[in-house]
């Protein structure tokens, strides 16, 4: 693991963020506090590892889910449909793109997204 040298470094250890949500152990806020705080440090580069997150956690977070979400979907299931079409999802093996719609955080398969952006937009009614 690559070290930065000369910079105050090492002032977090690698906790399982999720885990601790999950438990109680950690509030929302805390949580954030916390990525917040390795963000602005030189630890920066390292916080996806230093909260524990997978690479498909630390992606959908980048895609706007919440911590507290993701802790959800790690210990109850991930959401195993697309929120748009309704079809199988398999988040492990499928593109994929993490998104509210409606209130509700799931995933979407990343081509009903170009399906939805590709459409021109029109002023037919959505309403369903
Ligand atoms: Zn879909």
């Amino acid at each position: 693991m690559k070290r930065y040298a000369g910079k105050a470094q090492g002032s977090f250890t690698r906790r399982d963020v999720l885990r601790q949500l999950y438990e109680g152990m950690l509030s929302l806020s805390e949580a954030y506090r916390i990525q917040d705080q390795i963000i602005s440090s030189a630890d920066a580069a390292n916080v996806n590892s230093l909260m524990g997150l997978s690479a498909d956690e630390w992606t959908a977070h980048l895609h706007g889910m919440p911590v507290n979400v993701l802790a959800k979907w790690r210990y109850e299931g991930w959401p195993n449909v697309c929120t748009m079409c309704g079809r199988k999802l398999d988040y492990q093996r499928e593109y994929w793109l993490a998104k509210e719609m409606k209130g509700q955080y799931g995933l979407i398969h990343n081509d009903c997204l170009k399906r939805m952006v590709s459409k021109s937009p029109s002023r037919r009614s959505a309403s369903g």
